[in-house]
């Protein structure tokens, strides 16, 4: 089917096969979806001989539970980001900002810029955009691409793409027969569904449940909120997440989402004093990318974020408030 999605992964392809250098960036608290593309892609030109690095603006370091991705060492710190690079590829980012502090790169980059992507909010900040919000993972983008390169998916290839796949999905939830298809054909490879997965959605440290059990105990539920068909909170404040990795911070919507009363269910996170990030679900009535966006947030139907400066009371307020402006 000669789609728009068609035209622009044969274009991208096309100016990858003459590519010397390339950068590839994921989003900021990169998630297996980010990082697996990005590595995916990175490993294959890699393989060709091309110069190759893959970096994201924030944090510092590599999230534990994604390292083992990285089987050829392309991961490097942002500080070793060309500033003005030659040839971009960013992944699975909607907007320049959620870069973070490599988002300069996408102005300064000598050559083209293609942007992978399966956000509907995305801004088209590239030069080249392989965006379809259909796709229930950035990873299937990737993987077209791929195909398109005439790249052979082997094991440490599919592994990246299959974290994606599996970790944007909710455990193939929310997956449709093609993405299944698709996990099929990675899983071929080699890959070991249950060795990629349990890192990535089923394994914390033991400090974990105490974490989560003082978290849950001042979870909230408002049953009057999002036109009555209900919010679940909770709050994770830097001291509640003191003895915990990110990857444990990041799981406690998974938790809170599941009260059934609530149509929405918000996590409210502190990443330095005063300064928050909020993590957003639907079940499935509710638009809570347009939820975030009146916050200065984005995302997907059902599952979006924001960030917000100020108390934790002061940003559920405002949640509370923008559930109201949005129709249900
Ligand atoms: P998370 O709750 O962090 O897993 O994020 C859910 C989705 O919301 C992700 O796919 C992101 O695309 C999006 N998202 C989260 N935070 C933000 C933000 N501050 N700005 C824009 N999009 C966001
Ligand atoms: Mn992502
Ligand atoms: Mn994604």
């Amino acid at each position: 089917m000669a789609d728009d999605l068609s035209t622009t992964i044969a274009e991208a392809a096309r100016l990858l096969a003459g590519a010397r250098d390339v950068t590839l960036l994921s989003h900021i608290n990169p998630d297996a979806d980010t990082l697996g593309s990005a590595l995916a892609v990175g490993l294959a030109l890699h393989r060709r001989g091309v110069a190759v690095r893959v970096a994201f603006g924030e944090p510092e370091t590599v999230p534990e539970s994604l390292k083992a991705l990285d089987t050829a060492g392309l991961l490097v710190h942002r500080d070793e980001v060309p500033q003005a690079p030659e040839f971009l590829v960013v992944m699975d980012t909607g907007s320049v900002q959620r870069l973070g502090p490599l988002g300069d790169r996408v102005t300064n980059c000598t050559g083209p810029v293609v942007v992978v992507d399966h956000h509907v909010s995305n801004t088209r900040y590239g030069t080249l955009h392989c965006v379809d919000s259909q796709a229930e993972a950035t990873a299937l983008i990737a993987l077209r691409l791929l195909d398109e390169m005439d790249v052979e998916i082997d094991e440490p290839i599919a592994r990246c793409l299959y974290a994606g796949l599996v970790t944007d999905t909710g455990g193939f939830r929310k997956a449709g027969p093609e993405a299944h298809k698709i996990a099929a054909r990675l899983l071929e490879t080699g890959v070991d569904a249950y060795a990629v997965t349990r890192p990535l959605m089923d394994s914390h440290p033991f400090a974990y449940l105490g974490m989560l059990s003082r978290v849950l105990a001042k979870a909230e539920l408002d049953q009057k909120a999002a036109h009555g068909l209900g919010l679940a909170h909770a709050v994770v404040s830097l001291d509640d997440a003191r003895e915990v990795r990110s990857e444990e911070v990041e799981s406690v919507i998974d938790v809170v989402r599941s009260a059934s009363e609530a149509e929405v269910a918000a996590v409210v996170k502190e990443l330095r004093p005063g300064f928050w990030s909020v993590s957003l679900r639907a079940v499935s009535r509710v638009d809570v990318r347009e939820v975030a966006q009146v916050l200065g947030g984005g995302g997907h139907r059902l599952a979006a974020g924001f960030t917000f400066d100020g108390t934790a009371e002061q940003v559920v307020a405002a949640l509370k408030g923008a559930l109201e402006r949005v129709e249900s």
